[in-house]
C-alpha cells in the first residue's frame, strides 16, 4: 500500500477487463465484442455529430435517446434511463437499490464486476452455487428470500446459460420487497424468433424489476459506451438521483447520435445478430465433436471445457497461435474457456488451431 493511499482504496477489488493488446494482431475472441461493424447509418450519425456543436453540453437527461428507446421497448420515457456503458448503470443501481444492510444475492459464477461494486460501495453479498449444467438455481432465489436484492445476467456470463422468462417471473413474485436486476447484456443473442427474450416489456407489471441493457455487444458499439435501464418510474427516479449526484452528463453528443441511429436501424442489427447466432449454432456441434463440453448458449459466446487440456494451458496454446480467449482462474471453472463468437472466418481459424493442439497433445501422450 502506497503511503498516499486511503485505506479505502487499498481495500477495494478492481475488476480486470479482458486484454486489449496493442503489440500484435490477435483474433480477439476474449471480450465478446461484435465481429461486425456498426450500421453505416450509425457511423454517419456519429461523424455528423462530431462538429461545431461539440462546444455545447449534451442533453443532461438524454431525452431524445430515451424517447427512441421507449418506443423500441414499448415503454414510456419515464421508464428508461441512459448511462455511459451499462457498467455505469450497474454502479448507479447498486447505490440506488443495494446499498443497505442486508446482503444481495448473485450466482457463484457470474459477471465479476458485481463483486467489485460490492467492495467499492461496501455492500455485503451471498454467492449462490449454480445448479446442474451451470444453470442458475431458481429455487434458491425463491426460498431464501434475499433481503438485500438479487442480480444476475440473463444469459449468464461467463456460462452463456439462459434462464426462461417464466423462472424470472417466479423470482420476482417470490421477492416483492426487494429489487431484482436482470443484466441483459447478451439477451439479443438468445434466439432468432420474433419474440424478444428481454424482460424490459414487463417492468410495468413488476415494480421490483430493473432491466439493464447495453449497445456494446449486439449493437457493435463497445467503443462508444452507451447503456440503459428499463424500470418503473419510481426506480428510474432513484437512478436519476444517483446519476445527478455524480455526473450531470453521462453520454456525449457523438454517442447519443450514434445510439439513436442504432435504435432506428433495427433491420441491420437483426441481420448481424442472426449471422452470429447462425455461426454459434454451426460451431457448437463442431466443438462437441472434438470432445468439448459446451454449455447451452443464448449469448454471443460459448463456455467450453475439454477433458484432455487444462484451461490455463489451453488459453496459452491458443495465444501462441494468435487467438485470444478468456480464461478465469477461479476454482470450479478454471478448466473452462469463454470464447466469443467471431465471424465465420475467425471461427474456422480457431477450429483449425484447436485441431492442431489436440493432435499434438495426442501425439505427445
Ligand atoms: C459486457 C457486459 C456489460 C457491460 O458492458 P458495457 O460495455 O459497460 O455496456 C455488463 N454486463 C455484462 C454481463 C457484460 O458482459
Amino acid at each position: 500500500m502506497n503511503k498516499y493511499w486511503s485505506s479505502f482504496v487499498a481495500g477495494i477489488k478492481p475488476y480486470t477487463p479482458g486484454e486489449q493488446p496493442a503489440d500484435r494482431k490477435f483474433i480477439k475472441l476474449n471480450t465478446n465484442e461484435n465481429p461486425y461493424p456498426p450500421s453505416p447509418a450509425v457511423i454517419k450519425a456519429a461523424r455528423e455529430a462530431a462538429g461545431e456543436d461539440l462546444r455545447l453540453y449534451p442533453q443532461p437527461e438524454c431525452e431524445d435517446l430515451r424517447d427512441r428507446l421507449a418506443q423500441y421497448e414499448g415503454l414510456k420515457r419515464s421508464n428508461i434511463y441512459i448511462s455511459n456503458g451499462s457498467d455505469e448503470m450497474l454502479a448507479f443501481a447498486f447505490l440506488a437499490f443495494f446499498k443497505k444492510n442486508e446482503p444481495i444475492y448473485f450466482p457463484e459464477f457470474t459477471y465479476s464486476f458485481y463483486e467489485s461494486y460490492c467492495a467499492l460501495f461496501g455492500i455485503r453479498y451471498v454467492k449462490v452455487p449454480l445448479g446442474e449444467d451451470f444453470c442458475i438455481d431458481v429455487g434458491e432465489y425463491c426460498s431464501q428470500a434475499p433481503r438485500g436484492g438479487i442480480i444476475f445476467p440473463n444469459p449468464n456470463a461467463p456460462t452463456a446459460v439462459m434462464m426462461p422468462g417464466k423462472d424470472i417471473c417466479r423470482i420476482l413474485e417470490a421477492n416483492p420487497e426487494t429489487v431484482t436486476i436482470i443484466d441483459e447484456a447478451y439477451v439479443d443473442f438468445a434466439g432468432t424468433g420474433q419474440e424478444s427474450a428481454s424482460m424490459a416489456g414487463k417492468v410495468e407489471e413488476y415494480p421490483n424489476l430493473l432491466v439493464i441493457k447495453t449497445f456494446s455487444k449486439s449493437h457493435s458499439l463497445a467503443g462508444m459506451r452507451i447503456g440503459y435501464a428499463a424500470g418503473g418510474g419510481h426506480l428510474i427516479e432513484a437512478l436519476a438521483r444517483i446519476k445527478n449526484s455524480f455526473n450531470s452528463y453521462v453520454a456525449d453528443r457523438v454517442s447519443l447520435a450514434a445510439a439513436e441511429a442504432a435504435v432506428a436501424d433495427s433491420v441491420y442489427y437483426r441481420g448481424i445478430r442472426e449471422r452470429i447466432i447462425k455461426t454459434r449454432e454451426r460451431v457448437i456441434p463442431v466443438f462437441r465433436g472434438l470432445g468439448f463440453k459446451v454449455t447451452e448458449s443464448g449469448a454471443n459466446f460459448i463456455f467450453v471445457s475439454h477433458k484432455d487440456i487444462r484451461g490455463r494451458e489451453f488459453y496459452d496454446l491458443l495465444r501462441e497461435r494468435g487467438i485470444l480467449v478468456r480464461h478465469f482462474d477461479k476454482p470450479g471453472i478454471e478448466d473452462h474457456l469463454r470464447i466469443t463468437i467471431g465471424s465465420d472466418g475467425e471461427m474456422d481459424i480457431l477450429i483449425d488451431k484447436i485441431h492442431e493442439i489436440l493432435e499434438k497433445k495426442k501425439g505427445g501422450m
